[in-house]
């Protein structure tokens, strides 16, 4: 584990209580500071000639690499530090890639043409497939896969991995055999185990597939290439990583701003939601599929859901006020109402008093509700 900068300044001079403390040879005006900037990384220990072997170890110790990254094309793969996302978030997703036979001329063009098309939208986010293991490969091939934009990966390039064997493992074996070389990796920083790991998964059954590759992204596949390609099932697979690649510290939001659905006018509805993306794209889609045109207002919430920011006062009147008022499309709508989540219904009386000229309606507890409730409106 990387040293703290407290677990380093006990050591120094001034944290042991010994001579020379803050005698600033390091260049920094204590021992705070320099164990602070050794924290960082941003000082080596042997600017300092007082501190003791044991803190010397330990520095060089937590500066060994602990998975290498490597990159493959414009893609780069493993560079993880953290066996666990609550502990700091995953770096680099874990890469699908796809194989493909340059001897089989029909299937390499139908496969790739099919691979070429396949492209997903999930929370604002456009994914294909990373890259193209090319089998048999020829530089015209390879030329090929390049220009399509994806990253090219035969033979040669897997050097920089280690291949991980899972034939004839059933699941449990198979999260033993990465847990053990991540843990490896990243908690003994052993350097035989520190190149990224890369997974071949023959499976035809799409069944059995999603759930090796649902294993294998969350435990600890770095790439996986896979023999079969089927669109449901990468589709659920890039789903899954996105999540599981996603900073726990940063949730996906979205812009706030007031967003138009199907050219509304001035009969348009008005919503009001929070900027956490999984809320906004719940209510975007059901807004989207409407017959009647309207416009979402969407709070800084600083990407929180209606009700943790309801709590966190991340979304109040005055802030709700804020941002309707300066929107000169939204105050020409002849109907001044304003639906919002039913979870903030408590927030309705706030609201009334703030943005004044509109009623407040309290709307569905649920995205996917909003249509039942629309059909029921008489305004
Ligand atoms: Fe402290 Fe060592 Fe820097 Fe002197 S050289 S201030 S003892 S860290």
């Amino acid at each position: 584990m990387a040293l703290g900068a407290m677990d380093i300044f006990k050591h120094l001079p001034a944290g042991a209580k010994l001579e020379n403390a803050n005698c600033k040879k390091c260049g920094s005006p204590t021992c705070m500071m320099f164990a602070l900037k050794l924290a960082k990384k941003q000082a080596k220990i042997e600017l300092c000639p007082y501190a003791p072997s044991v803190l010397v170890e330990k520095i060089n110790e937590g500066n060994k690499i602990q998975q290498k990254e490597v990159k493959v094309d414009d893609k780069i793969f493993g560079g993880e530090n953290v066996m666990y996302r609550h502990q700091k978030t995953f770096k680099n997703p874990t890469g699908i890639v796809v194989e493909l036979d340059c001897e089989e001329f029909g299937e390499f063009s139908e496969k790739f043409k099919r691979l070429s098309n396949f492209e997903i939208e999930s929370i604002g986010e456009k994914f294909k497939i990373d890259g193209i293991y090319l089998k048999n490969s020829t530089p015209e091939a390879e030329k090929t896969v390049k220009e399509a934009g994806f990253a090219f990966f035969n033979e040669k390039t897997l050097e920089e991995f280690q291949i991980v064997d899972i034939q004839n493992k059933s699941v449990p074996e198979i999260i033993k055999t990465l847990t053990h070389i991540r843990q490896k990796a990243i908690v003994e920083r052993d350097e035989k185990f520190s190149n990224p790991t890369c997974v071949f998964l023959e499976e035809k059954n799409p069944k059995i597939l999603s759930a090796i590759a649902s294993t294998l992204i969350c435990k600890y596949a770095s790439i996986i290439i896979f023999k079969e390609f089927d669109e449901a099932v990468f589709t659920t697979l890039i789903t899954l990583r996105q999540n599981i690649f996603t900073d726990p510290e940063k949730p996906l939001q979205v812009e706030s701003r007031v967003y138009e659905f199907n050219n509304p006018d001035e009969n348009a509805l008005v919503f009001l939601t929070t900027n956490f993306a999984l809320t906004y794209f719940a209510v975007a889609n059901e807004l989207s599929s409407l017959k009647r045109s309207s416009f979402l207002v969407v709070t800084p919430s600083e990407g929180m859901s209606v009700l943790t920011a309801w709590s966190a006062e991340k979304i109040t009147a005055k802030i709700a006020k804020k941002i309707v008022e300066n929107n000169d499309i939204l105050n020409s709508v002849k109907i001044k109402k304003i639906i919002i989540p039913g979870l903030l219904a408590d927030l309705k009386t706030d609201l009334e008093e703030a943005l004044e000229g509109w009623e407040i309606i309290i709307g569905t507890t649920e995205a996917y509700k909003i249509p039942d409730m629309i059909k029921n409106l008489n305004w």
